[in-house]
């Protein structure tokens, strides 16, 4: 059965660039008779709300996009993506990083060819070759990309836009799949996430087709389903720029509270390029 997710981080309200990102994903389950979850997605705990779990389900309801089921949350599910990273330390395709943002920012500059990818540097791997290490200390984990590479072969997805995609394994580099605070990471969270709700169609912005790339590696270690994706256009503001949570002029709530109908607010959605 088709199924979709709408996965909003409960850090404040929604605006219009979520409004698009739900409205695909609503719009394609129904148009096929299927499912629409909405999964929130709050491991970054200390950015987190209370308040904004139950905001952004108003402003959905508000905008007639209802959903199916009870929302998710990810941190009901810290076991399961527990038991995942298990599963790729045994397949020896992870390992623990003890360095600190600051630490890989020095080591940064002073490597003249500094490994870059499509949002900035890269980890450059510094503790990809420990063998010892400390015991006492909670480690982050990273992914082994040209292990995990090697083990799974040649791999692509399929996006509803763009067609096939061959996987890059390294376009990321070795992202961190285990915070050393909360266990678990956005890849690998979301991967684990999209199996367990049989999510056939992952709907998300353009800005996350690198992810993407992560995210296939993870599914055919993890030996988990493999959905297709449509990787839409972002909604942007005057200047260009990407709807942020400082757009509060373009919030579901301020445009409700100005009296707009949800009709108009979704007509926006056609308007803003
Ligand atoms: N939480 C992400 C966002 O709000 C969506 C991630 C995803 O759909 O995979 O952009």
């Amino acid at each position: 059965m088709t199924t979709t997710r709408f996965a909003p981080s409960p850090t404040g309200r929604l605006h219009l660039g979520h409004a698009y990102a739900a409205r695909v994903a609503h719009d394609l389950a129904r148009k096929k008779g299927g499912r629409f979850w909405v999964r929130f997605e709050d491991i970054d705990h200390t950015r987190v709300r209370p308040e904004y779990y139950d905001g952004i389900l108003e402003d959905l309801q508000w905008l007639g996009l209802q959903w199916d089921g009870e929302p998710w949350q990810q941190l009901d599910r810290l076991d399961h993506y527990q038991g995942a990273l298990e599963k790729l330390k045994e397949l020896e395709v992870v390992y623990p990083c003890f360095c600190t943002r600051k630490e890989i920012e020095t080591e940064l500059t002073q490597i003249t060819n500094a490994p870059h990818g499509p949002e900035g540097p890269l980890y450059p791997g510094t503790c990809r070759g420990l063998g010892e290490f400390p015991q006492d200390r909670e480690p982050a984990w990273r992914l082994n990309t040209r292990k995990a590479a090697q083990l799974a072969g040649h791999l692509s997805f399929h996006d509803m836009q763009h067609g096939e995609i061959a996987v890059v394994p390294h376009l990321l580099g070795d992202v961190i799949l285990a915070r050393k605070d909360i266990g678990t990471s956005y890849h690998l969270a979301v991967v684990i996430d999209d199996a367990a709700q049989e999510v056939t169609h992952v709907t998300r912005g353009e800005d996350l087709l690198p992810s993407t790339h992560v995210h296939r590696l993870l599914q055919s270690l993890l030996g988990l389903s493999e959905p297709d994706y449509l990787h839409h256009r972002l909604i942007l503001d005057d200047s260009g720029q990407r709807l942020a949570k400082r757009h509060d002029s373009l919030a579901i709530a301020t445009l409700r509270n100005q009296g707009l109908t949800s009709f108009e607010v979704l007509e926006l959605l056609c308007q803003h390029r």
